[in-house]
């Protein structure tokens, strides 16, 4: 199991297999060190706990570190967040019963 599709075939080990299931103290070691933002510019960014420090894979293939920051397109991520956050707002406030009408009933499990 990779981190994601984009991983498969690449030299980041791996964690877990289909036949043992998840490798779960690997990959709570991966992510202890992707949240820990101490030092880096996203210990103070606005959007740190929807961004998480960027797109692995994208550090990955930069850098060859799955844990470096993706600095380099912080800009437009910012700009990314704050354009849904205001369409969400605007839906909200001029058509306030669309989320419960489209989405609530997919949470439904019956
Ligand atoms: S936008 Fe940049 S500084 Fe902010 S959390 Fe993401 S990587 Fe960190």
């Amino acid at each position: 199991m990779n981190l994601c599709h984009r991983f498969t075939g690449s030299e980041l080990p791996t964690f877990g297999n289909v036949a043992t299931g998840i490798d779960t103290a690997r990959l709570g070691a991966f992510v202890d060190k992707a949240i820990d933002r101490e030092g880096t510019h996203c210990e103070t960014c606005r959007i740190r706990n929807l961004c998480a420090g960027g797109c692995y894979h994208e550090s990955y293939a930069r850098f060859g570190d799955a844990h470096h920051r993706t600095y380099h397109y912080c800009s437009l991520l910012r700009q990314w967040v704050d354009f849904g956050v205001g369409i969400y707002a605007d839906i909200q406030r001029h058509n306030p019963g669309f989320f419960i009408r489209h989405l609530e009933p997919r949470s439904v499990i019956s």
